[in-house]
């Protein structure tokens, strides 16, 4: 039975929302996240972390919480990435850490129940149907009428606070101008045996890439379309899946999702209300990296909120992050065009040591 007014409300229960109120919570916090979708639910995402992400969460759980999340949800450690022209293989890179699968839909369960654990309120199956800004209200889509002192919205690329707040200012909303279509499936590991490591597949999706990841039992494909990049994204993946060889590929679930993919520039804080993770647009390109950007978000949230000016100091605790994705969007925006992508599709296969070290001082590299 949830309470007619909290102090913090969060909207979503992704890893931005979910570190929020772990955050929230080990300040003493009254604090409610609701979550339109069931408890452990399916996300898509491929789950890679760099260990950068593994070191962020010991030192927001602690080391026993944070052995804890690693038995529930941590996959494999995959020893090396691969770089293709297509299906031509350019480049292996054995980064010294290696690279770190995560299984979503357990991680997210397990964080989520760790912040109850803390004494954090959760509503699930129930997302926020409407909010009225000047009352400080939402309505939740089963009804109930929750008051709230601050919020906190984590919900996603596609974030519908900040469609409600355009709409309500008379702003049009383009949202999908700033997002990224992906598609992914995931196959059963024995249907190919072959596959392993992480795979980055260039020249199939303009401007951005495909990808095949091995997990403990399966195998993770899935490909990027940006918003300006027009193609037909179901016939690339039916080509894609057969020439990796899937039997039979048009019987595979394929499922599709939005991606921010606009450097970081949305804003963080809008009238009041701190946006955190995808809803923020905090995703790294041309990786698509977003895990590590959502848990440190949530936790700056966390952060600026236990003191005051919350607007300003969040907006200087992400800097870093949003400089890491300017930065990141310069390299994309590189691939981007013809020259300098056919000069790195040439070249990539002669560098090995420096684009592993590429990997380890840059996607690997703690930011903050
Ligand atoms: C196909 C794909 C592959 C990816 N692979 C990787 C990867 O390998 N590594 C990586 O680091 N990142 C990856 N990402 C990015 C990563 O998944 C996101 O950046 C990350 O999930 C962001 O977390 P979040 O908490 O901000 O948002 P989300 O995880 O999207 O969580 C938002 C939550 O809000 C809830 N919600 C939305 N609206 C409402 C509402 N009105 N009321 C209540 N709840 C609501 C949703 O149900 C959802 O649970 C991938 C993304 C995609 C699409």
């Amino acid at each position: 039975m949830i309470k007619a007014e909290y102090d913090y409300l969060i909207i979503g229960g992704g890893p931005g929302g979910a570190a929020a109120g772990i955050g929230l919570r080990q300040q003493g916090k009254d604090c409610l996240i609701v979550e339109r979708a069931a408890l452990g639910r399916s996300k898509l995402c491929a789950g890679l972390v760099p260990q950068k992400t593994l070191r962020l969460l010991k030192k927001m759980l602690g080391d026993d919480a944070y052995a804890e999340c690693m038995e529930a949800a941590l996959l494999s450690q995959q020893p090396m990435f691969r770089i293709y022209d297509r299906h031509k293989c350019l480049l292996t890179g054995t980064p010294r850490d290696g690279i770190w699968t995560l299984d979503r839909p357990r991680f997210d369960r397990w964080m989520l129940q760790h912040y109850v654990q803390l004494g954090g309120e959760l509503v699930t199956s129930n997302g926020v149907q409407s909010i009225d800004f000047q009352n400080n209200t939402v309505i939740l889509q089963q009804g109930e009428t929750v008051r709230y002192k601050q919020l906190i919205a984590a919900d996603g690329a596609n974030s519908r606070t900040a469609h409600q707040l355009d709409e309500q200012r008379g702003r049009r909303s383009h949202r999908k101008a700033i997002n990224g279509f992906c598609l992914e499936a995931n196959i059963p590991a024995k249907r190919l045996p072959n596959a392993t490591g992480a795979n980055l597949h260039f020249g199939i999706a303009p401007s951005s890439y495909a990808w095949s990841f091995r997990k403990a039992h399966t195998v993770c494909l899935g490909m990027i379309q940006l918003p300006s990049k027009h193609f037909d994204i179901q016939k690339a993946m039916l080509d894609f899946m057969t020439a990796l060889g899937v039997e039979s590929p048009e019987t595979v679930e394929v499922r599709g999702a939005m991606l921010p993919y606009d450097g970081g520039r949305r804003q963080l804080c809008r009238d009041g209300i701190l946006f955190v993770g995808d809803a923020a647009g905090l995703v790294e390109f041309p990786t698509g990296e977003g895990i590590y950007y959502a848990l440190q978000s949530g936790c700056f949230a966390a952060e600026a909120l236990s003191g005051d000016n919350a607007d300003q100091r969040y907006a200087t605790l992400c800097q870093p992050l949003c400089d890491q994705i300017h930065k990141s969007m310069r390299y994309q925006h590189t691939l981007e065009q013809r020259i300098p992508y056919s000069l790195f599709i040439g070249q990539v296969g002669k560098i090995v040591g420096p684009v592993t070290r590429f990997y380890e001082n840059n996607i690997d590299a703690d930011i903050v």
